[in-house]
């Protein structure tokens, strides 16, 4: 069987290296490029390990990626990079790949309906590496009534709420079940990452905000539920491990990759928690903004823009949620295309600095 190309943006970030680490174990695959932003040695040192052919630098902007993507429309295309500028790629990687693997959320969050268009008009597959919704692609069903999502509810999630004030970078990098990056570890805490989440489940599944409940489940196995009209619930468990969505959806609808450790059932209670409003506000707020695509725009510029502040110490980490929520409220428009996305994300940036420095 001709192997099948792959190319990875984000290569050196911990998404990029664990599809590496399964490529390799799975085989069958042939890596013609892979992205890196800052870290040239791993990348070149990921590419000799791994044998990918091509490494190319994205710090100065991405139409090298872009042109290659056009060049040699790859069968699949793996998406791992954080932020607003993983949507344009997506939408080049939709044109011109068979099936996009994607990781980045703030694509569908930004410009969902965008990346809706783009997969229908380039026939592609779009399959979701987040682990949610890569456990909900499993056990979906046209008769679903309402989806459950599981948060761990980050690495404050114990901490008085009085006391979130104090927090510094270092306390809110120790995720306690996933191994992240930086910015998703602190969109963990601020559960900014599960309202992202929310609204990606919206896009993906056709479902709305009220049909998408997350619950906080500390155990991490259970990584998201269907409720079904005749009162079945379905639920997706396994150990939090990204490299089980990597592999199916690399692989699907096949299950080539063998990885045969199970969680206990036996004195394993599965709890589930409701997500405390005033721990968690932004979270709340993706629910608000549903179906206005200029604000979710402005909830992830504003969030970027945040946990670099709060990475610099410039920031409280109480002072994320207050700032994300300003620039919510002060963005509006109805973005027609991409560079009207683009501006909203620019105008959002610069008024979140503004609050940031009105602190
Ligand atoms: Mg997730």
């Amino acid at each position: 069987m001709a192997e099948r190309t792959v190319v990875i943006v984000g290569m050196t970030g911990s998404m990029g290296l664990q599809s590496l680490e399964v490529i390799k174990k799975l085989g069958s695959f042939d890596v013609l490029a892979g992205t890196y932003h800052e870290n040239r040695n791993s990348a070149e040192k990921l590419a000799r390990e791994f044998g990918v052919k091509k490494v190319l630098c994205t710090k100065d902007g991405y139409d090298d990626l872009l042109r290659l993507l056009e060049e040699h429309r790859p069968d699949v295309t793996l998406i791992c990079i954080p932020g607003f500028v993983s949507l344009q790629i997506t939408l080049k990687a939709l044109e011109t790949s068979k099936r996009v693997l994607l990781a980045s959320k703030e694509a569908l969050v930004c410009g969902g309906w965008l990346v809706r268009e783009a997969k229908e008009k380039g026939g592609c597959e779009l399959i979701p590496l987040d682990s949610e919704h890569s456990a909900l692609m499993q056990i979906y069903e046209p008769e679903v009534e309402k989806v459950m999502l599981t948060s761990s509810g980050g690495a404050l999630r114990d901490w008085n709420i009085e006391d979130l004030d104090r927090a510094k970078p270092e306390d809110v990098l120790k995720h306690p079940v996933w191994r992240m990056g930086k910015r998703i570890t602190i969109d963990s805490a601020t559960m900014v990452n599960k309202g992202f989440e929310v609204l990606e489940a919206c896009e993906l599944f056709k479902l709305s905000a009220n049909q998408v409940e997350v619950l906080i489940h500390r155990e991490g196995l259970v990584h998201a539920a269907v409720f079904l009209k005749d009162g079945t619930i379905k639920m997706h468990l396994g150990f939090p491990d990204m490299k089980i969505p990597i592999a199916y959806g690399l692989t699907y609808p096949k299950r080539n990759y063998e990885n045969k450790s199970w969680p206990d059932l036996i004195g394993t209670p599965l709890k589930f928690e409701r997500v405390d409003e005033k721990r968690y506000p932004a979270f709340y707020l993706a629910y608000e903004i549903e179906k206005d695509y200029a604000k979710r725009t402005a909830y992830n510029a504003a969030d970027e823009v945040c946990v670099e502040a709060f990475l610099q110490n410039r920031i409280k980490f109480t002072h994320i949620a207050k700032v994300i929520e300003r620039v919510v409220e002060k963005i509006e428009g109805k973005p027609r295309d991409f560079e009207d996305l683009k501006s909203i994300d620019e105008e959002s940036r610069r008024i979140a600095k503004e609050v940031i420095e009105c602190l």
